[in-house]
């Protein structure tokens, strides 16, 4: 029995993780579940799943869940940030699922690692804003790090399980990072600036959290993606190549010196990777319907082009200049996707706005947390200033 913790239960992620557990009872128990502000999605959680300890990260929504709980639950609330960090090392959780949105997830998800556990990582961000501190925490601290992120779970699939002694070193060519283009992989170029945030959620195959959504659309998921794969498996980054997959159905590939190409193919369900890094190395139920490729018929392969998409363009010029130039990206973007979704800006600001703050803020190679947090800040107050001006 493996006791689970999931930071960001409120959110997609969270929900089909949620729905995995469920399945296996005889296999996991849930021992704690984080939110923000959402009480009434989290009373729901505590009604439905009965976890031993809720956290809102927002003080005052803990105590308002606190006064709508029955008290015969026995679910104990906490408020504020200091308790997702502690729940996330609390040593009763063996397995924490860290699926909060943003670099706000960094701090917990960080915790979590610093006590040893498996943690599942879906909050990207952290990874793309520290990588090289988190990857250093993992080893030190004995971390286990699954890749929840269905791309990197589906090359984690298909590399051999010693891919850490070095991926080129077991005969590894490349990694195809697979992405469907998002809902605007062939609208006219000339139609983008008038694109609304009700259109750019509305992702074809996946539906996620509204922040991923507009990423997927500028495509800066897929930019975040190749920073996250860099880290994941120490390729460098012109070793993974960005292919458009517009059906979703394989997730990334693996190529070998030999000429051969695994893949890992599947319904667009996250509950998949989550339920693979849940069991790893067993394979266990997910509720997924069973993959009917004769219905799929074709799957279609198509050349990333940074034109349309100058997000790729900038988060691979970020990966080569390295340090905190990808924590500075990802600030920019998360401030210019929040402008994006308040109708503040038009879609087409949101990379015009990361390139200007990219060029305006130095960053420099550390691994000091207070320095990246600071870097991440800096870049945040920036990409505001510009918007102010616009
Ligand atoms: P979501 O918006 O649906 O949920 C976000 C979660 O983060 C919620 O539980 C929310 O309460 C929590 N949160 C937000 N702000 C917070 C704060 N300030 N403090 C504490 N908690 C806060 O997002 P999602 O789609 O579930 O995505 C979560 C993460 O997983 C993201 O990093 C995303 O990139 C990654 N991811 C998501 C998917 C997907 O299919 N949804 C796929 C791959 C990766
Ligand atoms: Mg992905």
């Amino acid at each position: 029995m493996k006791s689970v913790c999931i930071l960001g239960a409120s959110g997609s992620i969270g929900q089909s993780t949620l729905d995995v557990l469920a399945r296996h009872p005889e296999r996991y128990r849930l021992h704690s579940v984080t939110g923000h502000t959402q009480v009434g999605k989290m009373a729901d959680i505590c009604r439905k799943y009965h976890p031993r300890v809720a956290v809102m990260a927002d003080e005052a929504s803990a105590k308002k869940l606190k006064t709508i709980l029955p008290r015969d639950l026995g679910i104990q609330v906490e408020g504020g940030e200091q308790a997702l960090v502690d729940v996330a090392a609390d040593a009763e959780n063996d397995i924490v699922m860290a699926a909060i949105v943003g670099a706000v997830g960094l701090i917990p998800t960080l915790s979590a690692v610093r006590s040893g556990k498996r943690v599942l990582l879906a909050n990207k961000e952290a990874l793309v804003m520290a990588g090289h501190l988190f990857m250093r925490e993992v080893k030190t601290c004995q971390a286990e790090l699954l890749p929840i992120d269905s791309e990197h779970n589906a090359i984690f699939q298909c590399l051999p399980t010693d891919y850490p002694e070095g991926i080129t070193k077991k005969g590894v060519s490349k990694i195809l990072l697979t992405g469907s283009g998002g809902p605007f992989r062939s609208l006219p170029l000339d139609q983008f600036a008038n694109i609304t945030p009700e259109q750019a959620i509305a992702h074809p195959n996946w539906n996620m959290g509204p922040k991923i959504s507009v990423d997927s659309a500028t495509m800066m998921n897929k930019g975040l993606e190749l920073i996250e794969a860099c880290w994941l498996f120490d390729v460098p980054p012109q070793d993974v190549e960005i292919v458009l997959h517009p059906q979703s159905i394989i997730h990334s590939m693996v190529a070998y010196n030999d000429g051969s190409v695994l893949a890992q193919m599947g319904q667009p369900d996250m509950r998949t990777p989550i339920a693979n890094a849940l069991g790893w190395p067993e394979r266990i139920h997910s509720g997924v319907e069973p993959l009917d490729l004769v219905k799929v018929t074709q799957l279609n392969f198509e050349q990333a082009d940074e034109k349309r998409f100058p997000c790729l363009r900038l988060a691979r010029w970020a990966v080569h200049q390295g340090g905190t130039s990808m924590t500075i990206l990802n600030a920019a973007n998360e401030i210019a996707v929040e402008a994006f979704l308040n109708n503040q800006i038009a879609f087409t600001r949101i990379a015009e706005l990361i390139e200007n703050t990219l060029n305006r803020v130095e960053s420099r190679h550390t691994d000091d947390l207070q320095e990246i947090l600071l870097d991440d800040q800096r870049a945040r107050k920036m990409t505001r200033q510009l918007i102010n001006q616009i």
